[in-house]
């Protein structure tokens, strides 16, 4: 990918404002958004060059994947980095909090004398936020194969279908299709199973009279698609609670979705989602913010919350999922992923 200025830019600005000499990167979505690394490693930034420290299984890769960076080879990653912020002479250490794990955090603050550790929590969380056109082109192939895969599988979500097995033939279907690892396991409910936002697939079959609710994804060159399919399986259609609690939610996301546009506060976005629904009386069912943003992580920021302090952005990529889940009855959630644009938005989902 070539010598990340911008990315790394604005990593720095964060740096700068609190005096930072060095940037710590744990996480492999941060490896791999500003050094192209796809393998497993620590990323260490002085302000004029990049260290990439990892094993020797990795060596032959880094090489391909992040030539700008200096390779440094170390069995202990921790004192490897250690290693390179004492020879650079780094003092004020920025890292990123969510990508270490606390023992690996006590290591690393037993093997630096001399230097400070900063942690960069939310801070770090704008940096991924606005996506470039090259981001934005890898999100569409990734919903481009999970919409392929979800309609050569979708014949199979009917009466007498096994959950597991339709999430299994999604899968399947998804990297036949030339998806990566998946971005999260596929979630596919039904019945009163559907109430659970996160339900896991089970035994259960499907039988005509009931709710389906299916969350897929796909992955490529890193970036993952999100979305949620709703279905009513068999004959009553229009005449049940389900129906109208359908109606609702799609006329939730319908009113979330007129509301994206540059500048409008992403808690603005969430209002309209939530009053529509407060409205129709199920205000109380619906048990998760509006959305959030989607990119090398299946959920980064934008969060799209009533706490959010978020003004939207030309370039963010999020969901819009409002959904009402009645336990015992069933429930709806009708997900799509968006762009925010110049004019407005850009619904990336079609299927
Ligand atoms: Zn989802
Ligand atoms: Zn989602």
């Amino acid at each position: 990918m070539g010598w990340p200025e911008e990315r790394i830019n604005r990593a720095f600005k964060l740096a700068r404002a609190q005096k930072l000499d060095a940037l710590l990167f744990f996480s492999p979505e941060f490896v791999r958004y500003l050094s192209g690394f796809r393998g497993e490693g620590i990323l260490v930034f002085g302000l004029e060059r990049g260290f990439l420290v990892s094993d020797g299984r990795y060596l032959t890769q880094a090489r391909e994947e992040a030539p700008e960076f200096d390779f440094r080879l170390s069995r202990s990653w921790l004192s490897g980095t250690a290693e390179v912020i004492k020879n650079q002479g780094f003092e004020k250490v920025g890292f990123e909090a969510e990508g270490i794990p606390y023992i690996g955090f006590q290591r690393l603050r037993e093997l630096s004398p001399g230097w400070e550790l900063f942690p960069l929590g939310d801070e770090l969380k704008t940096l991924r936020m606005i996506k470039e056109p090259g981001e934005i082109e890898r999100i569409r192939r990734a919903i481009e194969i999970a919409e392929k895969a979800f309609l050569e599988i979708r014949p199979r979500i009917r009466s007498g279908g096994r959950e597991r097995d339709i999430a299994l033939e999604f899968e399947y279907a998804a990297r036949r299709l030339g998806s990566e690892t998946l971005p999260f396991d596929p979630i596919v409910a039904s019945g009163p199973r559907s109430a659970l936002p996160h339900a896991i697939p089970s035994a259960r079959l499907l039988s005509d009279g009931e709710l389906v609710l299916m969350d897929f994804g796909a992955r490529a060159e890193g970036y993952a698609s999100d979305q949620t399919r709703t279905t009513w399986l068999g004959e009553g259609k229009g005449e049940r609670e389900e129906d109208r609690i359908y109606q609702t939610v799609r006329a939730a996301q319908e009113e979330a979705i007129a509301a994206v546009r540059p500048g409008v506060a992403a808690k603005t976005v969430d209002r309209a989602a939530r009053s529509r629904i407060a409205a129709a009386g199920w205000g109380e069912f619906l048990r998760h913010s509006t959305g959030h943003g989607v990119g090398l992580s299946v959920h980064e920021a934008p969060a799209i919350s009533e706490d959010s302090e978020v003004i939207l952005e030309e370039g963010m990529v999020f969901t819009i999922e409002p959904g009402v889940y009645i336990p015992e009855l069933g429930g709806v959630r009708i997900e799509d992923m968006v762009l925010v644009t110049e004019e407005g938005v850009e619904v990336l989902t079609s299927v």
